[in-house]
């Protein structure tokens, strides 16, 4: 069975991260919605509502499934038994930092990172665009699944 991690903070999830998950689902046999847990990083949304986000986005979907952990990725891929690490890649500059990491993962475990280039209709959409949106009291709603809400 072929699983693979799409790791990330999710806060909020948006119709970008939503686009990389419905397409992924095309490829593997289960996708792991994974919130990575950083104590020293202040979110907008708690662990709790970032989790029930994406659970109400996949509600109908039986292959994606949402964890949280902490720690490097690749250890919580090792720790589950899982050689796939799924990324989404908008630009150059994320292509850039992807690429380090991606790397910097492969020199540290046998697993390979997938890259899905994002759709063009969501290509500009970053969770902290839209956490900038929702704090000046803006119309977030084109930018995220309907389960986000606040
Ligand atoms: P991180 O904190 O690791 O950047 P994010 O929650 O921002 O986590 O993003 C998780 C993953 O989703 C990353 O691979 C990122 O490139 C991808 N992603 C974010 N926004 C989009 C988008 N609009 N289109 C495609 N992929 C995206």
């Amino acid at each position: 069975m072929k699983r693979a991690i799409f790791p990330g903070s999710f806060d909020p999830l948006t119709l970008g991260h939503y686009d990389i998950i419905k397409r992924g689902v095309t490829l593997f046999d289960e996708i792991i919605v994974a919130i990575g847990v950083n104590a020293d990083k202040k979110y907008m949304f708690s662990l709790e509502e970032r989790q029930q986000f994406i659970e109400d986005a996949f509600a109908d979907e039986p292959k994606i499934k949402v964890v949280t952990y902490e720690g490097l990725t690749v250890d919580f891929c090792n720790k589950i038994g899982v050689e796939f690490i799924l990324r989404g890649l908008r630009n150059p500059a994320d292509f850039e930092f992807e690429k380090a990491i991606a790397h910097t993962n492969r020199d540290l475990a046998p697993i390979e990172t997938v890259f899905l280039l994002t759709s063009a209709k969501t290509s500009y959409i970053a969770s902290s665009i839209v956490r900038d949106v929702i704090r000046n009291h803006g119309d977030y709603t084109k930018l995220v699944p309907k389960s986000v809400r606040t």
